[in-house]
């Protein structure tokens, strides 16, 4: 029998108003059909901002701390299904259940933080300019939130939105990627379980351009925070700042980590393994170029073109696996016109770069971890991001110039230096252009109470996680209350 799944709207487990559905299979074999998920359009859009416009009156209400033991619940019962969860997810997006447990894990530590932020939603109480009166500033709920998400961090990501949005007394509606409906309804279980109150979250699947751009361009949902291609991104802008709504972006990235000549060598070519290879190399934050002083870029070289090629590469669900597949025919596509498009440009693939032809692999979007030496900055392959399990080294001489390189990008989201000189550490902690930089760590490993996002074109200025998520879902109001009894002239009584 086939699965039918459901939006989830006022409350309701109900199906796209217009009874349309679509498809979602494993990447890892496609002869796997999760289930049929509502092909939702602009009316199930608004049917969700209407339930969340009503939900808001009240829930604006509820006391923080009150609202984060509901987040805070949540959370334990995804600590309670989280295997269940983890499998879902594995099955539905393709990245192994080790990654997939992480991703769950994310969720339960975002849930537990946003949960104790309740006591903490923090507003700054100052001294007036003028006697007997007294100045804060409080937070405020922005209103009726739309959240799009990829489909790289199913639970993770929503519930980096999710959580902080209720939290600050916002209502939501969140339209998940096409391809990982399936975790968002889990995840909306569990919220349902949780007690969150009739209409407070609401969840629409569908397209993109329909679905998706319905929600962006609803007057009644106040702010979009949106995590995918700076493409869309980009027309998300637009949409947005043509109405004037807050938009909070986080998109791609041309993450690259360094590796000096006084490294420890072991530990980097373990670290940008796991960077580049790593959800089959399907993060924002994954490490798609190796930038490798020359001393020690032949012994860097061998030893991961070594390690790669030891890859297991299968299902995600069967524990052995070390990568599973990209998540569609599209995606594989997209990563073997790279590799052609690297090969044209003259570098030199040292391994990978191919399909498999067998048996096990025929039936979903595998691909060969891939490596291209001999890479020049300015090359496609090392400027436009590729989303899959590809790695372009480039070998610099010195340490100017490998920040130098890592810079030379329009992205700006995450950076990796191995070096055991302190002073180059810090220099690259200073001019990496970058919002996040990691020293003897791979470029992937994002913590949840650290701000994440990214500069130039990764973001528009915004951090999500950390306590500056809070910032994205609240206004900020200023209070003056005077208790002089009398008519007092801010800059005016107290000049001379
Ligand atoms: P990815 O490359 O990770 O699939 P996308 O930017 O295509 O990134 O998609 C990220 C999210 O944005 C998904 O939920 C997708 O449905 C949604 N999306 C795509 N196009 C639009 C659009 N024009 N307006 C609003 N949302 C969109």
């Amino acid at each position: 029998m086939r699965s039918i799944y459901k939006n989830y709207i006022g409350g309701r487990w109900i199906a796209a108003a217009s009874g349309e559905t679509f498809e979602n299979r494993n990447p890892a074999d496609q002869r796997d059909l999760i289930g049929l998920f509502p092909d939702s359009a602009a009316e199930d859009i608004d049917a969700a901002a209407r339930a969340a416009r009503r939900a808001l009156s009240s829930w604006r209400l509820i006391p923080a701390p009150k609202r984060g033991e509901i987040i805070f619940k949540a959370g334990e019962i995804l600590k309670r299904r989280k295997e269940e969860i983890a499998r879902a997810m594995t099955r539905e997006m393709g990245k192994i259940l080790k990654e997939t447990r992480g991703d769950v894990q994310e969720g339960i530590d975002t849930a537990f933080y946003a949960g104790g932020e309740g006591r903490r939603l923090f507003g700054e109480t100052t001294p007036a300019e003028l006697p007997d009166k007294f100045a804060m500033s409080v937070r405020a709920p922005v209103g009726v939130c739309g959240l799009i998400t990829p489909w790289n961090f199913p639970l993770a990501i929503p519930t980096w939105k999710l959580f902080p949005a209720l939290l600050c007394g916002n209502t939501v509606i969140l339209k998940p990627a096409e391809d990982t409906p399936h975790t968002a309804v889990l995840f909306f279980e569990v919220l349902e379980e949780a007690g969150v109150p009739t209409g407070v979250v609401n969840l629409v699947h569908g397209a993109g351009e329909i679905a998706g751009a319905a929600l962006v361009n609803h007057p009644e949902v106040k702010l979009i925070s949106f995590t995918g291609s700076s493409e869309v991104g980009r027309e998300i802008a637009a949409s947005c700042g043509k109405n004037l709504k807050r938009v909070a972006l986080e998109m791609g990235g041309k993450n690259a980590q360094i590796v000096l000549e006084d490294a420890d060598l072991d530990l980097a070519v373990e670290g940008a393994l796991w960077g580049a290879f790593g959800t089959t190399g399907q993060r924002c934050t994954a490490t798609s170029r190796l930038i490798v002083h020359r001393d020690v870029k032949q012994r860097v070289t061998d030893a991961l073109v070594a390690r790669a090629e030891k890859i297991v590469v299968g299902s995600g669900l069967d524990e052995s696996t070390e990568m599973g597949p990209l998540i569609h025919e599209a995606a594989r596509e997209k990563v073997h016109g790279y590799v052609k498009i690297g090969k044209d440009e003259g570098a030199r693939l040292l391994t990978g770069g191919s399909l498999y032809e067998e048996e096990k692999w025929i039936n979903g979007w595998f691909y060969r971890p891939t490596i291209f030496d001999g890479v020049a900055p300015s090359m496609r392959i090392a400027q436009e991001e590729i989303f899959g399990p590809v790695l372009s080294i480039i070998e610099v001489k010195n340490f100017e110039e490998a920040i130098e390189v890592l810079n030379g990008t329009r992205y700006g989201l995450s950076s990796s230096i191995y070096t055991r000189d302190v002073a180059r550490a810090f220099r690259s902690m200073r001019d990496i252009e970058a919002g996040i930089t990691y020293i003897n760590g791979p470029t992937i490993g994002a913590e949840v109470h650290l701000p994440f996002g990214g500069v130039k074109d990764t973001g528009n200025g915004h951090r999500e996680a950390g306590t500056t998520v809070y910032d994205i879902f609240t206004e900020w109001k200023s209070v003056y209350v005077d208790y002089s009894g009398k008519l007092q002239k801010a800059q005016i009584d107290n000049a001379e």
